[in-house]
């Protein structure tokens, strides 16, 4: 019986956070993100092995097609979104015009977390990524920069959360030339300052490609979890190949964003567990209402009533 119980509750716990998932998943980011001009794209979970090997701070991809033993092609899970999205981008010619393009996704990507280091829904090994990508020219920063920080600022008041932000700057090792760091650093500091928030630098800790802003969020008890990041990024575009055709005619590097709002939207659920201590408030509960009819007389009137509330986009 109680076996039963612990079971019965768990589907329950599973199902709360699965409609949660979705929920925020699609009606959120579909409306915040995607009603602001970025293409939804979606993948599968595997894809042909690819290894990543980091030589002098360099990261790029080596394609290995099959087994060398069985000749077999080889899948492996998927770790990360941004190289897709790239493709997607290389797949078609673009202009100037075209730019600033943003490509979003919510992606399933995967971690060998030790199991040691599994935490609740704070870190698993199989998560839901709010990644997006936008391509843009270099007078374009500012604009996007600005744009992404102020859908982070909305989210984050919207659920009533405390953040802090870090703003890391050039490392000594690192591309790009001092113009451009200059511009986007600069860009960065202007957004959150819009913002209103407090941030500190991080001297000399942005990534080797770009210039960084990550954002914070407090939790219920006080812990700090990265959520959000802005990153400016040079040298990717670069190692991929990536091309717009400017308005002289002649071929230009895009610069690219990567971004999040959620991060791993799993554990951005842990942390609003949290935060509300299950309690959600009405806008935000899987289950807003629940329609009662205290005797079979009234069923006709409480199917009016549902009817209406459904009209009325009450859950
Ligand atoms: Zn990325």
């Amino acid at each position: 019986m109680e076996n039963n119980f612990w079971k019965e509750w768990s589907k329950l716990v599973i199902m709360l956070i699965g409609t949660l998932i979705v929920w925020i998943g699609f009606i959120f980011i579909c409306d915040k993100y995607f009603g602001k001009s970025f293409e939804e794209m979606r993948f599968i979970h595997y894809f042909i092995f690819m290894v990543l090997i980091m030589k002098a701070k360099n990261i790029f991809l080596k394609r290995i097609k099959k087994d060398e033993e069985t000749d077999k092609e080889v899948f492996a899970l998927r770790p990360m979104t941004c190289p897709f999205q790239y493709y997607v981008y290389k797949a078609e010619q673009h202009s100037y015009r075209d730019l600033p393009l943003r490509m979003g996704e919510l992606g399933l990507v995967h971690r060998h977390e030790k199991s040691g280091q599994l935490h609740g829904l704070m870190r698993v090994r199989c998560f839901t990524q709010d990644d997006a990508h936008i391509f843009m020219m270099p007078e374009q920063i500012r604009d996007e920069i600005k744009g992404v920080a102020r859908l982070i600022d909305e989210v984050y008041q919207l659920f009533g959360f405390k953040y802090h932000v870090e703003l890391s700057t050039r490392p000594e090792n690192s591309m790009g030339s001092d113009e451009l760091w200059e511009i986007s650093t600069n860009a960065l500091r202007e957004a959150i300052e819009i913002a209103g928030v407090p941030y500190q630098i991080n001297e000399g800790d942005g990534a080797f490609y770009g210039p960084k802003i990550d954002f914070h969020l407090v939790d219920a008890i006080g812990r700090t979890w990265q959520c959000g990041t802005i990153q400016l990024d040079f040298q990717l575009p670069q190692r991929f190949e990536l091309e717009y055709q400017g308005a002289d005619g002649e071929k230009h590097r895009p610069i690219m964003i990567h971004r999040v709002v959620f991060g791993s939207i799993e554990r951005f659920i842990g942390i609003l567990i949290e935060h509300f201590a299950g309690a959600f408030p009405t806008w935000l509960a899987p289950v807003q209402v629940r329609v009662l009819p205290i005797s079979d007389k009234y069923m006709d009137y409480a199917e009016q009533v549902k009817k209406s509330l459904d009209e009325a986009g009450i859950r």
